[in-house]
Parts: structure tokens; C-alpha cells; sequence
């Protein structure tokens, strides 16, 4: 096992991993830049240092601070949490290189599933069905008209480096493909530095579901268990549930051993999510994110199994002792990413927060980093913690969300908290009839409107 584990992220994830270490015995470095220095990671950590000026490319990014305080502190290894340099496979290689462990897959499966048209043919060559597209790359539009013609419109052009949504373009019909695709391209270009796309049928009213896998790079891997992440704004996730309203046990079941079977082909390391858009009782995969998610509490809440814990064992080159069998799924869950952003304009909302309650009792659990006093810096994304909950049934989760929204209080700052007031009220969410479109649709029909901002 590992002595000593730096933790190259900030906020709630880095103090989740801390949490993880603890329980672990395992002694904690955090690192901040000059922005973060009243961070609650920082404070909570065993030891800390400053890696650099705000901006993330000069700290969080920054790899040479990174290894010097690797250096300084005698740490062993790494866990970059999400964003930042967790889906870094050069990263992972230097750490390497200066024999530090990096807690995460094989660079080679990070570098794989980071090229979406690679990752794409491996899934298919996986037996993982995928959504209908180019075999590859599209270099030329003849070839992209020719694709379009042959799957159908409408389509969508995507970047394959593609991620947060960005490079993502939709061409309602022939006329339309053209501009998809030099608009896609800059876009990528502009975000990635890699201008190559790809193509899928768009798919018009799908829901996001996607899979939990564990691996222990040696043959071993399970799955944990889907979550729907449907509800998003500009593709990005912002309520998440498991398990998926639209599920059955048998078709979680199947799904989620063809993905695990896979993990186990490819002696996939550490924890992942296979991400599949489900239309018609279809599963077409659409990527695949090799490291910690953001929502990965919901499927803590309802497996048991703490999944930050699982992925420094087997980082540490322990089997996966866990067998599909071990993992009993329980009850309802759902998340709440609760956004320092107007509820309405999404305008982002940094500043000090002036009162602080979190939720508490039974069922609830809140993820964050942020304390009375606190001031949110403006350089990093907006998100000030996940708000949590589990109940026997969907109806119990709704009813205790409901309660923990009445009793949350952030003060000082505008948050998304009146969004998921709004939301729960509405007879699509408690019947959780909805698809990847229903939030952008409420929101563009005045949806947020009769609910003052609180
Ligand atoms: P990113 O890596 O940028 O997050 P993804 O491929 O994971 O991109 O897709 C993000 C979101 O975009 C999906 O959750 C879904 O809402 C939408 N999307 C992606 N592919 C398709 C498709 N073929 N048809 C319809 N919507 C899609």
C-alpha cells in the first residue's frame, strides 16, 4: 500500500480522496495555488504546498510544481481526481518515470478511450454496441456527406478529443452539414489543439446512462451499477440518479456484464464509467471516462462500496477481492450539483459565502469543500458541492431531497439550489419521464421563472 498519496486537485473531490486516505492510513499531501490558500483541502491535509499562481495552468496543471512536491514531501503517489491532469495519460507516464504511482487506469487505456474514435472501434471490437457513425475519422466532407446520407439525418458531428460538450455539432439535414462540420472543427481546434472529427446519428430523444466498472488491471473487473444522467444543461450533467427510472434489474444486468466482460478483456485498471446514450430500449455507447466521476456518490449510496478506497487498493497493485456477487444494489439515489451561478442566467456567482447550513439526517450526504467565510475564487468551475440522498424508493429519495433542499442555506452567493426546487416540483422528474433535452427545454420554456431566487 502506498505511505503517502498527493492529491493534485482542489475542492470537494480533493477532500474526498483525503477522506478516502484517512480511512486508510495513508498520509496526505494537498496542493493549492496562491488562490486556494484558505482551501478546506489545504487545511485538512497532513501536509501542504503551494504549487503556483492562480490560473490552473500555472498550478493544477503545472507538472514540474507537481513533481517537486512530490519530491519535497516524500509522497509515492498521485490521485489527480477529476478534471485537471486525471485523464492526463502523459502525466500518468512521468509519474511513472520517477517511479511515483499514478492512481488511475494504464496510460495506454487512458490515451485509448481519450481518442473518442478510438475508443469507439475498441468498444465495438469489445462487443459494446455503439451509436451508428463514420468507422473513423472524417477528413473530407464528400466523405462525411456520404456517411450522413448513409445512417440518416439528422447528425451530429463530434471532435474526437472531444469533452464537456465542446466540439459538438448537430446537422438537422443535408444543408446543415457543411457549417456542422467547419464549426466542429474550429471549435475542437480552438479547445483541443486536435481539429479531427467524427460522426453519429443524432439521436433525438435519448437518455444518458451510463456504467460503474472496477478493475484491477489484471483480468478483474465488475460493475457497480448504472446512472441516469439525463438531466443536463449544454451536455453537461446537473441531477443524476440511480438506478435509472427507465431500467429493469434484468436489463442492468445485461448491460452491465457485456461492460465488465469488456473491462476484463482489456485488464482495465482502477474505476471507469462507459457512457451510452438509451433510446427504445437500446444501449449505444457514446465514450468512455477513465476516472473517478463526479457522480460516482450515488452508486456509493446504494452499493455500499466506497469507490475512491477500491481505486487507491488496486492502484497499490492489490486484486479486486469484490465479486459481481458482493454488490447488492439498494434503494434510490440521487445527486444535486449545486453550481456559485445565477439559477436563471447561469451566470457564474463567485464571492464570499456568508451563512453556511448543510443538510443532515437520515439518508442525506453532502460533498463539499466550501465553510462559512469562505470566499469562492472566480478561476475554477463553478460547482460549491453535491447535495446527496438515498431512500428505500424513488419516492422516499424525492421526498427526502425535497426535505434537504428546505433545509440547505447558502447565503452570500447566488446558487443553482432553486433549480432543484423548481425541478422537483415538476411531474416529468417525479415520474422520471425525461431525456437528455427535457432540462433545456424546461428552462428555454420559462420553467425557472415563478420560483424568487433564494
Ligand atoms: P463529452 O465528452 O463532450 O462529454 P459525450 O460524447 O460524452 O461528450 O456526449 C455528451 C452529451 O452529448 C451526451 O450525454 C448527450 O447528451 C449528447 N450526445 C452525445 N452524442 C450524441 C448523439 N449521438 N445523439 C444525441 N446526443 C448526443
Amino acid at each position: 500500500m502506498f505511505d503517502k498519496i498527493l492529491i493534485a486537485n482542489r475542492g470537494e473531490i480533493a477532500l474526498r480522496v483525503l477522506r478516502a486516505c484517512k480511512e486508510l492510513g495513508i498520509a496526505t499531501v494537498a496542493v493549492h495555488s496562491t488562490a486556494d490558500a484558505d482551501a478546506m483541502h489545504v487545511r485538512l491535509a497532513d501536509e501542504s504546498v503551494c504549487i503556483g499562481p492562480p490560473p490552473a495552468r500555472d498550478s493544477y496543471l503545472n507538472v514540474p510544481a507537481l513533481l517537486a512536491a512530490c519530491e519535497i514531501t516524500g509522497a509515492d503517489a498521485v490521485h489527480p481526481g477529476y478534471g485537471f491532469l486525471s485523464e492526463n495519460a502523459r502525466f500518468a507516464e512521468i509519474l511513472s518515470d520517477h517511479n511515483l504511482a499514478f492512481i488511475g487506469p494504464k496510460a495506454e487505456h487512458i490515451r485509448l478511450m481519450g481518442d473518442k474514435i478510438e475508443a469507439k472501434r475498441t468498444a465495438k471490437r469489445l462487443g459494446i454496441p455503439c451509436v451508428p457513425g463514420s468507422e473513423g475519422g472524417i477528413t473530407d466532407d464528400a466523405e462525411a456527406f456520404a456517411v450522413a446520407r448513409d445512417i440518416g439525418y439528422p447528425v451530429l458531428v463530434k471532435a474526437a478529443a472531444g469533452g464537456g460538450g465542446r466540439g459538438m455539432k448537430v446537422a438537422l439535414t443535408e444543408a446543415d452539414l457543411s457549417e456542422a462540420l467547419s464549426n466542429a472543427r474550429t471549435e475542437a481546434k480552438a479547445a483541443f489543439g486536435d481539429d479531427s472529427v467524427y460522426l453519429e446519428k443524432y439521436l433525438q430523444k435519448p437518455r444518458h446512462i451510463e456504467i460503474q466498472v472496477l478493475g484491477d488491471g489484471k483480468g478483474r473487473a465488475i460493475h457497480l451499477g448504472e446512472r441516469d444522467c439525463s438531466l443536463q444543461r449544454r451536455h453537461q450533467k446537473v441531477f443524476e440518479e440511480t438506478p435509472s427510472p427507465a431500467l429493469n434489474s434484468a436489463g442492468r444486468d445485461a448491460i452491465g456484464e457485456t461492460v465488465a466482460k469488456a473491462m476484463r478483456d482489456m485488464s482495465y485498471l482502477g474505476v471507469g464509467t462507459v457512457e451510452f446514450l438509451f433510446e427504445d430500449g437500446e444501449f449505444y455507447f457514446i465514450e468512455m471516462n477513465t476516472r473517478i466521476q463526479v457522480e460516482h456518490p450515488i452508486t456509493e449510496m446504494t452499493t455500499d462500496i466506497d469507490l475512491i478506497l477500491e481505486q487507491i487498493r488496486v492502484a497499490a497493485g492489490n486484486d479486486l477481492t469484490l465479486t459481481q456477487d458482493d454488490i447488492k444494489f439498494h434503494g434510490h439515489s440521487i445527486e444535486c450539483r449545486i453550481n456559485a451561478e445565477n439559477p436563471v442566467s447561469f451566470r457564474p456567482s463567485p464571492g464570499k459565502i456568508l451563512h453556511y447550513h448543510p443538510p443532515g439526517g437520515l439518508g442525506v450526504r453532502v460533498d463539499s469543500a466550501v465553510y462559512q467565510g469562505y470566499t469562492i475564487p472566480p478561476y475554477y468551475d463553478s460547482m460549491v458541492g453535491k447535495l446527496i440522498v438515498h431512500g428505500k424508493t424513488r419516492p422516499e429519495c424525492l421526498m427526502r431531497l425535497r426535505r434537504a433542499l428546505d433545509e440547505i442555506v447558502v447565503d452570500g452567493i447566488e446558487t443553482t439550489l432553486p433549480l432543484f426546487r423548481a425541478l422537483i416540483r415538476e411531474q416529468d422528474i417525479i415520474n422520471g419521464d425525461y431525456h437528455i433535452h427535457w432540462l433545456e427545454q424546461f428552462l428555454a420554456g420559462g420553467g425557472m421563472d415563478p420560483e424568487p431566487s433564494k
